[in-house]
This record gives structure tokens, C-alpha cells and sequence, in this order.
């Protein structure tokens, strides 16, 4: 069965012909922020009359429709949009992860910053931070923030953890009041980029906490089934996952 009706895809695409991409009717309404619930995710092909195959990059609702009268479409066909549909994912992974590793190679050190300021006073965070945080400057309409990476950092010396950038799958983004007294009070304040789920933040060495790890794992509803992930992804880099602490939402 197709999640979406032939009849719901023709009116969101007005009935036309072609590739179109459009917020995505499944995972949208969902969504904290109006630019999330708009964010075009949702291709869909309306290549021939009484025939639509569309693909959600972020849900993964993906499948065809045809209208009723019409014949059955060949294998070669389905073959063609299963490719398409794929393609797009990917693309879109692609664009996303790119653009979390631009983010992060543009941030600071946080030390001295207003993003500090921010980790001490309002979240009243002490000790060393680790490299897995950083601040990004104010930019335009952008407003500064405390930028957190996602991925399994190596931690080259004791009580030292490093990060490659080709290492990170995505990246978290707390953006601040223009003197670190507190989140932005526009939403949205955090903002994910990348790849987050089964993805942890690492902000405390391994060996501090004897084989512990302290991370952030940001978990959806599906929040067991990238618990899961995480632990695999953490034991195969020689990690102890069991002491894991695994908050069950994103703080
Ligand atoms: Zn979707």
C-alpha cells in the first residue's frame, strides 16, 4: 500500500508534470520549527499521465501511485523511480553533510567566547571543554552559537579527544543572545544539521569516568532502535557501551 494516494499526490503538486520538491506531508507537521515543517524533502516524479513515484529523504516514505484507470507500469519503469527516489536520498545526505562540516570547520575555540560564557553561567557546566565543542561567530541574520559535532571522537592523548571532520556526521546548533546569557529567544534556538540519530556527542574522555563515556546521543521516538545504533557504532571503536549514559531526549 502506498503511504501517500494517487489523489494526494496530484493536488500537491497542482496536478503538473516533472520532479518536484515539496515539504513533506508525513514528517513535516511533526516538526518543532515552521522551516523544518517546510524543508523540501519530499520529491516527487510525475514523469507520465496517471502515474507518480515520490521518495521523502528525512521519513523515507517512499513508493508510486497510479491512477485507477491505467494500465500497469512495466519493471523497468519501477526499477527507473526506485533509482530515482534512492538518487535523491542521497543527495540530500550529501548536501546536508556537507554543509554540517562547513558549519564546523568554521567554528572557534570556545574558550574565552560567549559560548562559554553560555556552557558556565545559564547551563552551569564546569571542568575542561572538550574539542568536540565550538563557537560560531555571529554571521549575517545568524546569530552566534555553541556548535556540538556528532561522531565517535578519538582521544589521541589521556583526558584529550580530537575529532577529524571527515569523522563528524552532523552537526548541533545552540544559537545564543548576542552576550551568552542565555539561547536566543527566537526559535529555532537548536538546530541540527547532518546525520544526529545513533550519532553521539562525546564531551567527556573515555578514560575520566573508567571505560565510561559521558555523550549527549540526541534520540527521536524511535529513540530505542538508535540506542541501539549507537552502542554498535561506540563498540566498534573499542568504546565500552555499557556505561553509556543515554538521556532519552535530546537536552
Ligand atoms: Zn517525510
Amino acid at each position: 500500500m502506498s503511504a501517500l494516494s494517487f489523489d494526494e499526490l496530484i493536488a500537491l503538486i497542482g496536478g503538473r508534470f516533472g520532479k518536484h520538491e515539496i515539504g513533506c506531508p508525513h514528517c513535516g507537521p511533526q516538526r518543532h520549527t515552521a522551516a523544518n515543517r517546510r524543508r523540501k524533502v519530499l520529491c516527487i516524479w510525475h514523469s507520465e499521465p496517471g502515474f507518480i513515484t515520490y521518495g521523502c529523504a528525512r521519513c523515507g516514505i517512499a513508493g508510486y501511485a497510479s491512477d485507477d484507470g491505467r494500465a500497469p507500469v512495466s519493471r523497468a519503469v519501477l526499477e527507473k523511480a526506485r533509482r530515482e527516489a534512492q538518487a535523491f536520498g542521497r543527495e540530500h545526505a550529501a548536501k546536508q553533510l556537507a554543509k554540517a562540516r562547513w558549519l564546523w570547520r568554521s567554528r572557534r575555540p570556545i574558550a574565552g567566547t560567549i559560548a562559554e560564557r553560555y556552557l558556565r553561567k545559564p547551563r552551569g557546566i564546569s571542568g575542561p571543554l572538550p574539542s568536540t565543542l565550538g563557537f560560531l561567530p555571529a554571521r549575517g541574520d545568524y546569530s552566534p552559537a555553541v556548535i556540538a559535532a556528532f561522531g565517535i571522537p578519538t582521544e589521541p592523548e589521556p583526558g584529550v579527544l580530537a575529532i577529524a571532520d571527515t569523522d563528524i556526521s552532523g552537526v548541533h546548533i545552540t544559537r545564543l543572545k548576542p552576550d551568552g546569557s542565555g539561547k536566543d529567544p527566537h526559535e529555532p534556538a537548536k538546530i541540527m544539521i547532518g546525520k544526529s540519530l545513533g550519532w553521539p556527542i562525546v564531551l567527556a574522555p573515555v578514560n575520566d569516568y573508567t571505560n565510561d563515556v559521558t555523550i549527549f546521543a540526541h534520540t527521536d521516538t524511535d529513540g530505542m532502535h538508535h540506542a541501539a545504533e549507537l552502542e554498535r557504532r561506540l563498540r566498534a571503536r573499542g568504546l565500552s557501551a555499557a556505561t553509556a549514559k543515554l538521556p532519552e531526549k535530546s537536552r
